[in-house]
């Protein structure tokens, strides 16, 4: 079931603004509004799943499509040189806070490893 009040969804619909950096008719990429990094974008499908555990055998073409966006997006974010970290936050102890399927595109600076 979808949340009726998920934030994702709503930047997906245009109900509530964000910086959009791509949006096809099956995912959108948009800043992140509390940037951990000089870049750092948010792709999302426009289908709402809760998190990567709710993805099964079916989306698989759908991950693909994602999958070859963020390649896109990071050489048009300029981070093709440096490169980037992909994040995904799956449930509540990983650090998951929006419960919307997304990867955190990141880059600009070092990251460690392995993350806090
Ligand atoms: P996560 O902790 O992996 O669920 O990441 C959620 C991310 O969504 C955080 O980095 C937030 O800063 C970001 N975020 C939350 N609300 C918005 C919003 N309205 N527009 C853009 N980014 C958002």
């Amino acid at each position: 079931m979808i949340p009726v009040d998920c934030v994702f969804c709503k930047i997906a619909k245009k109900e509530i603004p964000a910086e959009i950096v791509y949006e096809d008719e099956k995912i959108l990429c948009f800043k992140d509004v509390a940037p951990q990094a000089p870049v750092h974008c948010l792709i999302i499908t426009r289908t709402h799943y809760r998190d990567l555990l709710s993805i099964g055998e079916k989306e698989l073409p759908l991950m693909a499509h994602l999958l070859g966006k963020v390649l896109k997006i990071a050489k048009k974010l300029g981070l093709e040189e440096t490169g980037f970290r992909l994040v995904n936050n799956c449930k509540e102890s990983s650090g998951q806070s929006v419960f919307h399927l997304h990867f955190h595109i990141m880059g600009g600076r070092a990251f460690q490893w392995p993350p806090g």
